[in-house]
């Protein structure tokens, strides 16, 4: 048996090889730390991204300038911004110009990336494969096409047009989407949107359920056509939640999709 003469050492000796460890563990991770931020990923975790690739201007029906609207998501914290403005065959490419003119302007002064895309809204559901291809033929970046949501009377036909196209990017609002649109979808990745525009939101939940059940991706658009309507990280959640998006699917839905969609922007330049 040990007395405690012999035994208080000892203790001690555990607890400064203790210390010890404990010491290196938290040099190691020090040292991991800085080497996460040096790479910008340690930056990126706390930083909140925030896309949003369907909004209007003064070209369409939305009351800002292209500059402004720019503006303003530059200081609402868009890490980048999207302009769809409605577009038919004859109103494309004036909208598809204007709007690059300020995307050039962002990028070269504040550095914050815009994509001049179109919204094909109320068109002929069998004239979107021509006008989609026609408006990147015109340099649009990306095509939404204006979903049959469930307060419009889009044509029939529009959703299952959008997700065959491969010159459409997002299908908006997709409203009733059908289990046959969704597979499609899920595999000409065309992205179904989840709104945050009032009206267009009804049909959130089931797009969301349709589009998982399908393995179709979606992405969440805010459809500004008013400052106010903007997204902030905050609301885009909540849209999210609200349209029964998951926990462990947000970042994919907020952060990876948008992510993926800029890819394929920019590898089609
Ligand atoms: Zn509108
Ligand atoms: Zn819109």
């Amino acid at each position: 048996m040990r007395s405690s003469i012999t035994e208080a050492p000892t203790v001690t000796e555990d607890r400064q090889r203790y210390e010890g460890v404990v010491g290196e563990l938290e040099d190691r991770l020090r040292q991991m730390e800085a080497e996460l931020a040096e790479r910008g990923e340690f930056a990126d975790e706390a930083e909140p991204r925030l896309y949003d690739f369907h909004t209007h201007t003064f070209l369409s029906d939305g009351v800002l300038s292209p500059i402004e609207l720019i503006r303003r998501a530059v200081v609402n914290g868009y890490t980048a911004l999207g302009i769809a403005d409605h577009c038919g065959a004859g109103t494309m490419a004036r909208a598809i110009e204007e709007t690059t003119s300020d995307a050039e302007l962002a990028l070269q002064h504040w550095n914050f990336r815009v994509f001049p895309g179109v919204e094909l809204t109320h068109v002929p559901a069998s004239a979107i494969g021509e006008l989609a291809a026609e408006a990147k033929r015109l340099g649009a970046s990306h095509v939404v096409v204006h979903g049959e949501s469930p307060v419009e009377p889009v044509e029939p036909g529009t959703n299952l047009a959008a997700v065959r196209c491969p010159d459409v990017d997002i299908l908006a609002h997709p409203g009733r989407l059908t289990m046959e649109e969704a597979q499609i979808a899920a595999q000409t990745g065309v992205f179904i949107e989840v709104t945050a525009k009032d009206g267009h939101s009804l049909g959130n939940g089931g797009v969301v359920a349709m589009a998982r059940e399908a393995g179709a991706e979606c992405i969440l658009d805010s459809d500004t056509h008013l400052p106010s309507h903007l997204l902030t990280p905050e609301f885009a959640r909540t849209v999210a939640q609200a349209a029964g998006v998951l926990e462990g699917e947000l970042d994919t839905l907020l952060r990876a999709n948008p992510e993926k969609l800029i890819a394929r922007i920019e590898a089609r330049r």
